[in-house]
């Protein structure tokens, strides 16, 4: 017997935020795998909650895969969108390895990400060209990362920074800081938008040169804007058309 697999996005954790075709697998869901806290936030009365460690991301996917093999109606959980530094992506991963479970019936369901949550509560700073930089060095080395943000800076692109700094690494957001200070100059705009959409959600806007390493952690999401990123009143936006 063939079961399903759907990975999916529970969006940034504000109840609003999370869309109907999600809320939808999760309620038809047998088993719901994923790390601990998002599989608290995704559980419904009639699934089995397989919680996982944040690190064990390809475990997890294995796991999943059995259980969807052996008939389980299957749901992967991951905050925000599970493509975006998430889960979708490693169940792929274990996919390549398993040939004889190619034909499952395998979905991504996709989720309202950090960046663009966060982007929403000061205005439209991602509203020009932009990227996405995850500064975790857990899977790819730091000097890689540095590279990217100088050439993303240098592209002058409004850039969105995922895992910004953690207690295991607390030094290298601020050289990350400092690459942004020599690329950008001291008065680029910068959000630290922390647990947007929980009862703990902060937001400051400054600038690069007020910019305290101390303002981001794990649950912050950071925006910094390109060389036309501006306010508007209360808000923040960068114009549709380059300068
Ligand atoms: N798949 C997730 C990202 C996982 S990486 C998504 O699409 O949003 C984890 C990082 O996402 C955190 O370190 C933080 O930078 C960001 N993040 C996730 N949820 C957040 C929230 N509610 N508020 C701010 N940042 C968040």
């Amino acid at each position: 017997m063939k079961g399903s697999l759907n990975i999916v996005g529970l969006g940034p954790g504000a109840p609003g935020q999370i869309t109907g075709e999600v809320e939808f697998a999760l309620m038809a869901a047998t088993d719901i795998v994923g790390y601990g806290p998002y599989v608290e936030r995704a559980a419904t009365p009639g699934a089995v909650l397989h919680a996982s460690d944040n690190r064990v991301e390809l475990e997890r996917a294995h796991h999943a895969l059995d259980l969807a093999a052996a008939g389980g109606r299957v749901v992967v959980a991951s905050s925000g969108d599970p493509g975006v530094f998430a889960m979708a992506a490693a169940v792929f991963e274990a996919l390549e390895t398993r040939p004889e479970d190619h034909g499952l019936d395998i979905h991504v369901l996709p989720g309202v990400t950090a960046m663009l949550a966060a982007a929403a509560r000061v205005g439209a700073p991602l509203g020009h060209d932009f990227c996405a930089l995850n500064l975790s060095d857990n899977l790819k080395p730091w000097a890689l990362i540095e590279k990217r943000l100088r050439l993303a800076a240098e592209a002058d692109f409004a850039m969105a920074f995922y895992n910004p700094r953690s207690t295991a690494r607390p030094h290298q957001f601020e050289t990350a800081l400092a690459v942004l200070r020599a690329a950008c100059g001291p008065s680029r705009l910068i959000v630290f938008a922390r647990a947007v959409g929980g009862a703990d959600e902060r937001i400051e806007v400054t600038t690069l040169g007020e910019a305290k390493a101390e303002m981001a952690d794990m649950r912050t999401l950071v925006i910094v804007g390109s060389s036309a990123t501006r306010r508007v009143g209360r808000f923040v936006y960068t114009p549709r058309s380059a300068p």
